[in-house]
């Protein structure tokens, strides 16, 4: 190469890679549960009845293709911040948020740390919980933002750390940015209680810490979008004036679309209007502005209360095949003899579940039974299905005792 010999070689993805020893394996048994995205219970890609139902009503309105606004069109943005902090809540009657059209989850994300980076008076550095999505720490180092890490997830109780967590957050320095996940944690897939977030918000609070949520997951973990939005509520009610990114991957299946948001709340409407104006500077100078596709569909969703009616069905329907999932693996482990405690499958939630496995018996289920997963024990339950819950069980028993 004339100029980029010296560049070394990134690191590979794992989950990709992950689904590429999957591809190659010929086994009639083989299971996938690294995919983080959605599967029916016949293991396929599914596309929710209400986006169909979208996609024809646009389709219908015959649409041209002109450049959206900077930030998005204006009903999306509503409708986002509407969906994330409820019709009735202060910082929408009083609008003083700040709300943007992003590339998905990881576009909000990344925007919402490049505004911290550009604009933070305070302390530069971000703290994650212990552990936390890989791409976290990927993107503050991208950034050359400092971040350190809360104590989050106790592999003895295989649930939340709360006085560790709590703990942590007391001693981060006044104006840390606390980066929480709102709901269904991945990749633990352990939340902490209502009493517990409530908690942490008055310590975040107290401490003047800055949380910044990241909501991929709204309506996948419970089934209800309300309740799986209850901890950035509690944190907007106690006065918090959070910053929020959202996903509509998940929820509304929309992947490939990348359509998701930031939001900033701003206390005033004077602010909210100057961290507009420097979002959409931001938002500029990386790709001028965002596709339309996936946030027209969102928009005629949130928007048509027949449709909205329908996509809460859709959520709930995903969620509850997850819920179920988790509670038929559990009951075939117990089932098959373990000796082993498994009330964490069906504690935790959301497509993830830390089941404990260690990295020599993930080793072990891969190879023998052909079930592959990351080396952190990680499964993705959207990738169980009735067909094979009775062989993964089996499986992880058989590894485990
Ligand atoms: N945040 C978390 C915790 C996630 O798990 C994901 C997706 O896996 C995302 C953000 C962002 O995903 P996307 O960029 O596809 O919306």
């Amino acid at each position: 190469s004339m100029w980029w010999g010296s560049v070394p070689m990134g690191a590979p993805d794992t989950i990709l890679g992950i689904r590429d020893k999957y591809n190659k394996d010929s086994s009639p048994k083989k299971v996938n549960l690294g995919v983080g995205a959605y599967r029916d219970d016949d293991g396929k890609p599914f596309v929710l009845p209400s986006v169909r139902k979208a996609e024809e009503l646009i389709y219908q309105k015959c649409m041209n293709h002109e450049y959206a606004p900077i930030a998005g069109e204006v009903a999306f943005r509503e409708a986002c911040a509407k969906l994330a902090f409820g019709d009735c809540s202060q910082p929408i009657v009083d609008k003083t948020n700040a709300t943007v059209q992003t590339l998905s989850g990881t576009g909000a994300l990344r925007l919402g740390l490049d505004f911290i980076n550009r604009y933070w008076q305070k302390k530069r550095e971000v703290w994650l919980p212990n552990p936390t999505w890989f791409n976290h720490p990927q993107i503050c180092d991208m950034l050359c933002l400092p971040y350190k890490k809360y104590r989050y997830y106790d592999p003895k109780t295989k649930g939340f750390d709360v006085n560790g967590a709590c703990e942590d957050l007391c001693r981060a320095p006044e104006g840390s940015v606390i980066l929480l996940h709102a709901c269904a944690h991945n990749p633990t897939g352990v939340d902490p209680k209502k009493e517990e977030w409530e908690c942490l918000s008055k310590i975040i609070k107290e401490k003047k810490l800055f949380p910044f949520f990241d909501m991929a997951y709204q309506g996948f973990a419970t089934g209800s979008v309300d309740r799986d939005a209850q901890a950035v509520r509690i944190f907007v009610k106690d006065g918090h004036q959070v910053m929020l990114a959202q996903s509509f991957a998940k929820n509304m299946g929309l992947y490939g679309e990348r359509v998701g948001a930031l939001t900033v709340l701003c206390g005033d409407k004077c602010t909210a209007d100057k961290v507009m104006s420097q979002l959409k500077v931001s938002i500029r100078t990386i790709y001028s502005n965002p596709a339309i596709n996936g946030s027209r569909i969102v928009k005629e969703i949130l928007t048509n209360a027949e449709l909205k009616q329908q996509w809460l069905v859709d959520v709930k329907a995903m969620a509850d095949r997850i819920i179920t999932m988790r509670k038929m693996l559990r009951e075939a482990i117990e089932g098959a003899g373990s000796k082993h405690k498994w009330n964490h499958i069906t504690d935790q939630i959301g497509m993830f579940c830390y089941t404990g496995l260690t990295p020599a018996q993930v080793d072990r289920i891969t190879k023998e039974c052909h079930i592959y997963l990351t080396k952190d024990g990680r499964i993705s339950v959207a990738g169980i299905t009735t067909k094979n819950v009775a062989y993964v069980a089996e499986s992880i028993h058989k590894v485990t005792s």
